[in-house]
């Protein structure tokens, strides 16, 4: 009884409020793929431009399956999570290979492909085709340990299956429901949900269709729900950045395949610790040559995942003549660096440089 009510209510909500996003308008799995990839870590403000370049470049599958990789990377350029854009077209090539060139209906096909996992298979089953496969996100998480109460953190397999376990039942609910797309309508109203109203801090647990059989709510723990561990620590790292030009052109390179944030492009640079003072040797060290001067450009701070990044960036400049390695990167004029995909923190220097750049 209780699960129909969810559903109902649910539902019926989502009909009424959810958000008019242009990959609902679109609904063709391909279009509903790539925003489900692009929010993964991203929230949709942010993905919402990318996702309408990217259609507008790549609109189908074989047009990504065919895309030369520095389009790609270009097109995902600051959305970070790189290895994301590449399982993205190794899957749309193995479904040209595999399936014909047609999108795969089936969940265990869909979870055979780089990048998706049981999320995204699940997300893509039951949001394009209708089908009762469950989904669980940040947001789901939060809306199901609250709704039913679930104690214990949520990256513990015991708690992570017992919410898997809620979210198949609520869409086996929704299943039997005569509502039109109700699998799909359900799903997304559960994301919606914790994107709009069971948030993370400050629920509005007064507008919310579910509050009257909501565990948290009745029982006063919406705070302490769910029960998440405190994630470790972050890292402090430091890094030096040298910008070298030569006639109007500015060296970079590009990074190696099996790195992070491979194929993309940055300013040579060498990780240092923070006691590390002699930049003279570290410039020699990045670019084979021994700078003649150094000049102190801006400072980034950046942050990956738990990583804090600490990026000083320092105009050298060098004996006209001298012989950087061709480890040390390429000579690229202004239309090349911006043409290129850059990693996010070079980008900012990029953007810093555009000032100062003749
Ligand atoms: Fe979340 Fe409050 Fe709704 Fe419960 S009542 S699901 S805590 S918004």
């Amino acid at each position: 009884m209780k699960r129909e009510y969810i559903v109902r209510n649910l539902l019926s909500w989502f009909a009424r409020h959810a958000r008019d996003l242009p990959w609902r308008r679109a609904r063709a799995p391909y279009a509903i793929w790539v925003s489900e990839i692009m929010l993964q870590q991203t929230q949709v403000k942010t993905v919402l431009p990318y996702w309408e370049r990217w259609m507008r470049a790549l609109p189908t599958l074989s047009a990504l399956a065919k895309a030369k990789p520095e389009r790609i990377h270009k097109l995902w350029e600051g959305l970070g999570y790189y290895s994301r854009v590449r399982n993205l077209q190794a899957a749309a090539r193995l479904m040209l290979k595999r399936h014909d060139g047609r999108f795969p209906e089936n969940f265990t096909d869909l979870l055979a492909l780089p990048g998706i996992g049981r999320y995204t298979a699940g997300a893509i089953c039951s949001i394009a085709f209708n089908q009762p496969a469950p989904i669980l996100d940040g947001n789901v998480i939060r809306v199901l340990t609250r709704l039913f109460g679930v104690r214990g953190d949520p990256r513990k397999k015991r708690v992570n299956t017992t919410l898997w376990n809620l979210a198949e039942a609520l869409v086996q609910q929704a299943a039997k429901s005569s509502a039109t797309r109700a699998c799909s309508h359900l799903n997304q109203s559960l994301m919606e949900l914790g994107a709009l109203v069971c948030t993370p801090k400050q629920p509005q647990c007064g507008i919310c269709p579910v509050a009257d059989c909501c565990v948290a709510c009745l029982q006063g723990r919406v705070e302490q729900l769910p029960a998440l561990q405190p994630r470790a620590r972050s890292t402090e790292r430091r890094f030096v950045a040298f910008i070298v030009r030569k006639r109007g052109r500015l060296m970079a390179r590009q990074r190696p395949a099996g790195v992070v944030n491979a194929h993309f492009w940055e300013f040579p640079n060498t990780e240092v610790g923070f006691r590390e003072t002699d930049l003279n040797k570290v410039a020699r060290q990045t670019l084979g040559v021994k700078p003649v001067r150094l000049e102190p450009l801006c400072t980034i701070k950046h942050t990956i995942t738990r990583y804090r990044i600490t990026l000083e960036v320092v105009r050298a400049t060098v004996n006209h003549g001298a012989y950087l390695s061709s480890a040390a990167g390429r000579w690229l004029n202004s239309h090349d660096l911006l043409r290129k995909p850059f990693t996010a923190a070079h980008r900012k220097i990029l953007r810093h440089l555009q000032i100062i750049l003749p």
